[in-house]
């Protein structure tokens, strides 16, 4: 009782609105699960994400008792984000200048899932996804095909290249050969040194032990137009089993489905792994296909939550602050977990 109070007492600290008393007892019930479940939301970013992504997909699990909610809006909040130059609205474009975003859905108790691919124009795309899996029966629609769904459902078309993402590209397009008509203007040569990617994966457990997760993502920056990476692609960017936990990865993606890798995480987690070693035993596959260290030079993350609520985090190399972080939120507040990069453990 005491953490909860103090959990309450951290959100309206972090400027949540005050929750109304009807909604408080809910948090309880939903917080109690006496089945040894810690319901638990986590996204494969770090520090300060969790006030910004979690915060908010805890508070709707809170209100609507919804797993699958609070992972969309989750989502939702970077893909909405403007200055998020890797998800939704604001992304990178690919190399026409284009703004081609993927997302995919999952939900545990029906082991359904939903996902969108190179779609155009529409600002959320993990909720298109969601309308997939839940409207249709088919798992993956893509181009003007997963456009023109959108639409049908009330999604309005809108611009989603920013200046700033313009800007970026455009500089860009003009380094990126010397043999083209593109001439960078002289006020510097700034190009990019390696093409931005990011993406977020958002996965919770409720208290009976439910799970949900969506990956996100407007993909490589500068891709060939129509290329479509591991995150709308279900055992590759996003993978979960209501028996398990559920797993993401975000980083090179094309190395994300060679290897399956939520799938492998998930698979290993079921033969008894924890989150944490299951993540880096992805990440080693991945070295491995590759033939080592010495010739890999991106990097990918695996996140993973299991069906009790303990989270796990592994990537190639560590940030340029050390190891890789991912954060959660339960009932007890907001936590950053350190997870372990290769090079660290081998
Ligand atoms: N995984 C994403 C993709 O390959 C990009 C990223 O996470 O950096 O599309």
């Amino acid at each position: 009782m005491t953490k909860r109070r103090n959990f309450i007492r951290q959100t309206i600290g972090l400027g949540a609105s005050l929750p109304l008393l009807g909604s408080l007892i809910r948090q309880m019930a939903l917080s109690h699960s006496g089945n040894g479940v810690i319901p638990t939301i986590m996204c494969s970013r770090g520090r300060g994400w969790g006030e910004k992504v979690l915060l908010p997909a805890w508070q709707k699990y809170q209100e609507t008792g919804s797993i699958l909610d609070a992972v969309e809006t989750g989502s939702n909040v970077v893909e909405l984000d403007p200055e998020d130059t890797s998800v939704g609205y604001g992304g990178l474009p690919n190399e026409l200048g284009v703004v081609q975003l993927d997302a995919s859905i999952m939900y545990g108790p029906t082991h359904n899932c939903g996902s969108v691919a190179s779609l155009e124009k529409i600002k959320t795309p993990c909720s298109v996804a969601r309308l997939v899996m839940e409207r249709t029966d088919h798992v993956m629609l893509v181009g003007p095909g997963a456009l023109a769904f959108a639409k049908m459902h009330g999604f309005r078309e809108e611009n989603l290249l920013t200046d700033r993402a313009r800007r970026i590209w455009l500089r860009w397009k003009e380094n990126l050969s010397s043999n083209d008509d593109y001439l960078p203007p002289e006020d510097g040569n700034y190009g990019l040194k390696k093409r931005p990617g990011g993406t977020i994966n958002v996965l919770g457990v409720d208290a009976n032990g439910d799970i949900a997760g969506i990956t996100t993502t407007s993909g490589l920056f500068g891709k060939i137009p129509g290329r479509i990476g591991d995150s709308p692609i279900i055992g590759a960017g996003l993978y979960l089993d209501n028996e398990v936990g559920a797993a993401g990865g975000t980083g090179r993606g094309e190395e994300v489905i060679r290897t399956c890798a939520s799938f492998l995480v998930i698979e290993k987690m079921r033969s008894g792994m924890t989150p944490q070693k299951a993540c880096e035993a992805a990440i080693k596959r991945i070295i491995d296909i590759n033939g080592g260290l010495d010739r890999v030079d991106f990097n990918d993350k695996m996140v993973a939550i299991s069906k009790d609520g303990e989270v796990g985090c592994a990537s190639i190399m560590g940030s340029k602050d050390g190891p890789p972080e991912a954060c959660y939120i339960n009932e007890s507040g907001i936590h950053v977990k350190a997870g372990r990069y290769y090079k660290e453990w081998s």
